[in-house]
C-alpha cells in the first residue's frame, strides 16, 4: 500500500532504540524524512546512518533529552516545521503507590505528559496553518488496564490521553489527527529491564522471566517494533485521515476485554 506520506517531514522523538526507531524506520520506509532524537549520541547516530542507508531519506539527529525545556527547545529548532510528529520518551520506573514522592509524580507526569503536550503545543500551529498534519503519542496498555507496579506511568499517560481525546476533535476539522498508541509487552530493552524486576522478584532466571511473561499474551510472544513501527506508519499515512482520537491498542490480545 502507498501510505502517501513520501517527501513529507518527521520528528519522531526517543528513537535510537525500541520503539521509536521501529516507527522512525516505518515512517523512513515509506519515503518520509526524519528528525530523531535520544539522549545518548552513539547509539542515535548509528539508527540515523542506518536509516539513511537502508531507506534513503534525510535524517537529523539531535541527541537531547526530550523531558527538558532545553532539550525539547534544541530539537525543536532543529526540527523547524514538520508534517508528522510522535511522541515518546522513557517511561517511569516501577514501585507501589506508597513509596512515591511528589517529585517522583513531577518527573513522571514531565515525562510521560507535559512533554508530549509541549511538543504538541509547539507543532500543531504549523500543522494547522498547512492543513495537514499526524500526530501519534506511544503511550501504554497501562491507560486501558493498569498495571499496578507502574502507577507512575498508568497516572501520567491517562492525563495525556484525556488531552489528546479533546485536543483531537479540536483539530481534526484542519486535516490534522492525534491519536494514541498503546502498547503492551514488546520486545525492547524496556521489556527487558521489567523482565529483570520480575526476574528479582521471583528468584528466576531472564529467560524464565521472559517465558513466565509471554505465556500471559495470547500470542504466546512479544510484540516487535517492526509491527509496532508499521502501525505507527499507517496512522502517520494519507489514508488515515478518518481516524481521530483513538487509543489502539497493540498488545497481543493480552488484555481481556470485549471491546
Ligand atoms: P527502550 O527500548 O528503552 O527505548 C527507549 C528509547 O527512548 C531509546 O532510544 C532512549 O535513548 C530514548 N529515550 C529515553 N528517555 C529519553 C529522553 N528523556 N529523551 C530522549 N530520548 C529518550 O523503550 P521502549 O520499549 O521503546 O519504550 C518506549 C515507550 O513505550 C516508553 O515510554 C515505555 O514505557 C513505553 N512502553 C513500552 C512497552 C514495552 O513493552 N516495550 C510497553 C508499554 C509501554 P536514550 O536512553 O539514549 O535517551
Amino acid at each position: 500500500m502507498d501510505l502517501g506520506i513520501k517527501g513529507k517531514k518527521a520528528l519522531v522523538c526517543a528513537a535510537s532504540k525500541g520503539l521509536g526507531r521501529g516507527c522512525a524506520a516505518a515512517l523512513a520506509e515509506a519515503g518520509v524524512d526524519l528528525v530523531i532524537n535520544a539522549r545518548g549520541d552513539a547509539a542515535l547516530q548509528e539508527t540515523a546512518a542506518h536509516l539513511r542507508k537502508t531507506y534513503r531519506v534525510e535524517v537529523t539527529a539531535v541527541a537531547a533529552d526530550i523531558t527538558t525545556q532545553a532539550g525539547r527547545a534544541e530539537v525543536l529548532t532543529a526540527a523547524g516545521d514538520v508534517d508528522i510528529l510522535v511522541t515518546n520518551a522513557g517511561g517511569p520506573p516501577p514501585g507501589l503507590w506508597s513509596d512515591w514522592s511528589r517529585d517522583d509524580f513531577i518527573k513522571a507526569l514531565d515525562g510521560n505528559m507535559l512533554t508530549p503536550i509541549a511538543l504538541m503545543q509547539a507543532m500543531l500551529p504549523g500543522m494547522i496553518a498547512r492543513k495537514w498534519g499526524r500526530v501519534v503519542n506511544i503511550t501504554s496498555g497501562s491507560v486501558k488496564a493498569p498495571i499496578p507496579q507502574l502507577g507512575l506511568s498508568n497516572a501520567a499517560r491517562t492525563g495525556l490521553t484525556g488531552f489528546v481525546a479533546g485536543t483531537a476533535r479540536q483539530v481534526a476539522e484542519h486535516g490534522v489527527t492525534i491519536n494514541n498508541l498503546l502498547p503492551g509487552i514488546h520486545d525492547t530493552d524496556r521489556a527487558l529491564s521489567l523482565d529483570g524486576g520480575v526476574a528479582k522478584a521471583q528468584g528466576i532466571d531472564l529467560a524464565e522471566a521472559k517465558k513466565r511473561r509471554a505465556a500471559t499474551i495470547p500470542t504466546r510472544r512479544y510484540g516487535t517494533a517492526e509491527e509496532f513501527g508499521a502501525a505507527c506508519a499507517f496512522l502517520c499515512s494519507n489514508k488515515a485521515g478518518y481516524i481521530v482520537g483513538q487509543n489502539i491498542l497493540l498488545d497481543g490480545g493480552a488484555i481481556n476485554a470485549t471491546i
